[in-house]
């Protein structure tokens, strides 16, 4: 620890830390746009570009900015002198002199940290004007929008790309005025390996990567008398959506959401988590079958369809090892357009099936030409928890009063483990419950494998399974994934089943969740009210599901029989890694 003084206050900090950690340790907010510090996942962005943090450090002529002025001991710091703040008002004058001010139609609006500091910096007029960027839109994916014209050059998306997520899309381009963040040869990311899994999005301060919006699509459905429009909801939507509305985080809304969808006027509202308890009964029979074989282990979870897109780019050599189970989205659409379709006498192109996600990978995903029939896609429309929250906003809906109310069946009900897809290790541990009842022949009181859970990027755990030690791993991120599968490729590690996430704790975190602005705490409440919402499920194993028993005894057969491989498997493709 060191000793220095903050505005004639004397303050010890760690003797590692900068003066803009020292400054939050005594309460003091020094305003920032680059910086981002995730302490969740150890990750911290440390630019200096935005030189909006600038202190005043005695016996330096200059200005420091904080985010990247170590302290020292004895250093007398002032944050607050006039000098400081009218230099951070001038870095913000300068940033707006080339934004396009149309805070009023972005999709940031409302979310935007410069909106929010231009607020806070009491800017009311905006003192310089000049030339302006006029970069085209990159509207040709289905997931994410890029305005390079409100780029500030925090460059915090090239961390999220490069450095947690390894897939190295994002880098400065071209000098000066010019400068830019995109890909290689300035292509469109539907040209790139980008794996949509928008943590680019989730870093951008501004309204520069933002997410694709396909609520208008689900408006124009809702009022087309000629449609039976049916939705689903992912697992982690139910305990992120609260914090749209005021509500604490890790608040457990999904009585509240379901009230939201029939007020919005989805015919049917339906549970991801059924789909996810769907995935459940596959994968195991994958899982167990490998073992007992002990071939083509360890079996890689195949839910996440960024982590699925990275491999197929950056691990060709691996593609056959992951389960060929499609995503529970996919596995829902697919059951929605036969044997619900089928059920209630609609036709699969009058059914449009609307997803709720936490992700905008899932967007690319409900895309892909595998995931359609004779022309008809699976799942037609894909929308984002924030996209949820807004189309609430727009109907009017007071989210926060509205009365609890339960899914519709027969594809609404679900088991705790569907439930825990949400949060990384979640998928494994609800393959785990399955499989060891299955391979026991017996309904085991235990449910809870406390071992896989957690944030931490990369998790071993040996665990029991009816006599069996099962060694498996679980990893959230691509970086981290990439060490894993690295590991693997040079003989170094040995496992029954992985599980892969490419987002940074899993779901809870996805590109389309509500912004926490660097605030990982509240991850953390995200993923305990997961498991709360586990452990007050009367089912807690997939294969208990009644509806899920139901399915296979009316319409699947058995799980890995050929009308499930049918509908509910898929296949990978390699694809360039440039
Ligand atoms: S979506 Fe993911 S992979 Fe694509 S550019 Fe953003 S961070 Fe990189
Ligand atoms: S796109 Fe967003 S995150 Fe990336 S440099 Fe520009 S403003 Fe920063
Ligand atoms: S971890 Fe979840 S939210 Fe993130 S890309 Fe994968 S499926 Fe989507």
């Amino acid at each position: 620890m060191i000793e220095m003084t903050i505005n004639d206050r004397k303050v010890r900090v760690p003797e590692n830390a900068t003066v803009l950690q020292a400054t939050r340790q005594i309460g003091i907010k020094i305003p920032t746009l680059c910086h981002l510090q995730l302490d969740c996942f150890e990750v911290e962005h440390r630019m200096g570009s935005c030189r909006v943090c600038v202190v005043e450090v005695e016996g330096r002529p200059n200005l420091a900015p904080a985010c990247c002025t170590p302290v020292i001991d004895g250093m007398v710091v002032r944050t607050n002198t006039m000098r400081a703040i009218n230099a951070r008002r001038t870095m913000l004058d300068l940033l707006l002199s080339d934004h396009p001010k149309d805070c009023l139609t972005c999709e940031k609006n409302g979310d935007c940290n410069l909106q929010q500091l231009a607020g806070e910096l009491g800017l009311h007029s905006i003192l310089y004007s000049g030339e302006m960027s006029t970069y085209p839109l990159d509207l040709a994916n289905e997931s994410i929008v890029r305005d390079l014209n409100k780029c500030i050059m925090c460059r915090r998306c090239e961390t999220a790309c490069n450095t947690v997520q390894t897939v190295g899309i994002l880098s400065g381009v071209r000098r000066g005025f010019e400068a830019v963040v995109a890909p290689s040869g300035e292509r469109p990311l539907a040209d790139t390996k980008c794996v949509f899994c928008g943590q680019c999005v989730a870093a951008c301060p501004v309204g520069a990567l933002t997410t694709m919006n396909h609520t208008y699509e689900v408006w124009r459905a809702l009022n087309d008398p000629e449609k039976t429009v049916v939705v689903q909801t992912a697992p982690a939507v139910r305990i992120a959506i609260g914090e749209e509305f005021g509500l604490e985080p890790g608040t457990i809304a999904t009585g509240k959401l379901v009230a939201a969808l029939r007020h919005l006027g989805f015919d049917q509202v339906f549970d991801t988590d059924f789909a996810a308890d769907l995935t459940i009964m596959e994968e195991t029979t994958e899982l167990i079958e490998r073992i007992k074989n002990n071939q083509n282990l360890p079996i890689l979870t195949s839910c996440c369809p960024g982590w699925v897109k990275f491999f197929e780019h950056q691990f060709p050599d691996l593609i056959n090892i992951p389960s060929t189970a499609k995503s529970p989205q996919q596995m829902f659409g697919a059951v929605a357009k036969s044997y619900y379709a089928e059920k209630v006498g609609v036709a699969p192109e009058n059914l449009v099936v609307v997803s709720v996600m936490p992700c905008l990978a899932k967007k690319y995903e409900a895309s892909r030409e595998e995931f359609a029939r004779d022309g008809v896609r699976d799942v037609d429309i894909v929308i984002s928890t924030r996209g949820l929250a807004s189309m609430c906003k727009e109907a009017g809906i007071v989210f926060e009063q509205l009365e609890d109310e339960e899914f519709d069946s027969p594809l609404g009900a679900s088991s705790g483990a569907g439930v825990i897809f949400g949060a990384s290790g979640g998928v494994l541990e609800a393959a785990l419950r399955t499989a060891a009842d299955w391979l026991s022949g017996e309904d085991l009181a235990e449910v809870d494998f406390a071992d896989v859970r957690g944030m931490k990027g990369i998790r071993e755990a040996t665990v029991e399974v009816a006599g069996r030690q099962l060694k498996v791993a679980i990893s959230s991120g691509l970086g981290n994934a990439r060490q894993l599968l690295e590991r693997i490729q040079r003989g170094e590690a040995e496992y029954h089943a992985i599980e892969i996430m490419a987002c940074p704790g899993g779901c809870l975190n996805g590109g389309g969740q509500p912004y926490i602005n660097g605030d990982t705490g509240i991850l953390e409440k995200r993923r305990k009210a997961i498991y709360r919402e586990d452990a007050n499920k009367p089912v807690r194993k997939s294969h208990l599901n009644p509806d899920i028993q139901k399915l296979y005894a009316e319409y699947l057969d058995k799980p890995g029989s050929p009308r499930a491989h049918e509908l509910l498997h898929t296949k990978y493709s390699p694809r360039d890694n440039f």
